[in-house]
């Protein structure tokens, strides 16, 4: 069963082709990117090896979804013979407030939903649902699947999600704790609970996605508890140009103190804040703020000991959240390859059974592993996340 899976950003529509009854292989995958803006350009690369890219003329992501189309049915570097091949597409949307709690087939109701968020998710939201109608355009027919990053995160207790503000703000205007990247928290709990041997639902499992954007996730017999994003993914960890948690007074007293807009203060939260803004050295990317610190920048080690004093922390709010631990996880960019961050995250945790093997750790490999020292009462497992097979995993299950 070919799957067609879509992530339409404000510029870009990434895409993996899948042939799911062929052992989920990827039969082609690639983007389109700077679209409407200069100098758009598409990757497209199939499972033979075969690359094709360079400059496009897409205005638009239906241009975009027509391009994807033809590169998959062209007769050199194609992977299918007709479009009738692709059996449904999956869609990853970010928002769904409360009244998305699954993966779901996209009818003009469940659109209605995806723009009741667009106040609550301005830069995903109306870009995944132009994606979603682009492919409704191209592949008439076809069944559409949204794969939601709040839906993982659905059974949430209230105790977990709201805010102590007033009531109301709750059930009149939806303010609360929502959580994102909850595809990724979903797919890696279960792959360790798979590598480790033991059931999903009898597991306490903490995950940590780290990638430009961070979560963390708290995971009890299979359902999320709670987790570190909140109404926004602006809440908790410090993230690559994310500041996380602040005091909120933080906010009101540089709008004061600066004479700042909401939508600089916006901007000065969510992009110019978190690693990039603690290093001071221009990049928001660990790799540069590490390569810093080995070169003797005290600013640098600073910042990446804020980063991992904060993820270090959750870990530890998140054992008392579920009364206990079986399984830390590290997931995303930064939880795959830095070991030295791993290391420095889960650094004095002993005491609390997460202990780390240090030659483990040091091993670099794409392969779902244990990086944890052998008899650790909590196991620590890295796990490359894949947000594309889930989206289309979930899609096969509702379409089947
Ligand atoms: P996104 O959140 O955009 O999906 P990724 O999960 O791909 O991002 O993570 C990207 C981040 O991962 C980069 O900004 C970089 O900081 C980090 N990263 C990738 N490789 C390494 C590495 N070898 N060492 C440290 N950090 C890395």
């Amino acid at each position: 069963m070919v799957i067609l899976v879509i992530n339409a950003g404000s510029s870009s529509v990434k895409f993996t082709c899948f042939d799911m009854a062929d052992n989920k292989k990827v039969l082609a995958t690639g983007l389109v990117e700077r679209i409407g803006i200069e100098g758009t350009s598409m990757k497209y690369t199939n499972h033979k090896g075969d690359e094709v890219k360079g400059a496009v003329d897409v205005k638009n992501p239906t241009d975009a979804v027509k391009l994807i189309s033809e590169r998959l049915l062209d007769a050199n570097h194609g992977v299918l013979k007709s479009l009738n091949e692709v059996k449904a597409i999956g869609h990853r949307v970010v928002h769904g407030a409360e009244k998305i709690k699954d993966p779901i087939i996209i009818t003009s109701e469940v659109k209605e939903v995806i723009k009741d968020c667009f106040s609550m998710s301005p830069l995903h939201n109306p870009h995944n649902l132009n994606g979603i109608e682009a492919c409704e355009g191209v592949l008439p027919g076809v069944p559409n699947v949204g794969v939601f990053d709040t839906a993982f995160h659905a059974t949430m207790p209230p105790n977990a999600f709201l805010y102590g503000i007033p009531y109301n703000f709750y059930t009149e205007n939806s303010v609360r704790r929502y959580g994102f990247h909850g595809t990724s928290h979903a797919y890696v709990s279960k792959a360790a609970a798979t590598l480790d041997g033991r059931p999903y639902q009898s597991l306490k499992i903490v995950t940590c996605h780290l990638g430009n954007g961070g979560s963390v996730a708290a995971i009890k017999d299979g359902k999320c508890q709670d987790t570190s994003m909140g109404l926004t993914p602006l809440e908790g960890l410090v993230m690559g140009t994310r500041s996380g948690d602040v005091d909120p007074a933080v906010v009101l007293y540089l709008m004061k103190l600066k004479n700042l807009t909401a939508d600089q203060t916006d901007n000065l939260l969510n992009k110019q804040s978190g690693v990039l803004g603690l290093a001071g050295i221009g990049s928001s990317d660990l790799r540069d703020v590490e390569t810093a610190q080995d070169s003797g920048n005290a600013q640098c080690r600073q910042a990446l000991e804020v980063y991992a004093y904060r993820v270090r922390k959750y870990i530890g709010a998140y054992m008392a959240a579920l009364g206990g631990l079986d399984i830390v996880v590290f997931t995303a960019g930064v939880g795959e390859n830095s070991a030295t961050m791993r290391a420095s995250i889960v650094n004095g945790l002993d005491g609390l059974g997460i202990k780390l093997d240090g030659a483990k750790n040091a091993v670099r490999s794409p392969e779902p592993r244990v990086i944890s020292q052998e008899g650790s009462p909590v196991k620590i497992h890295v796990i490359p996340t894949n947000e594309e097979l889930a989206i289309a995993e979930f899609t096969v299950s509702l379409v089947k």
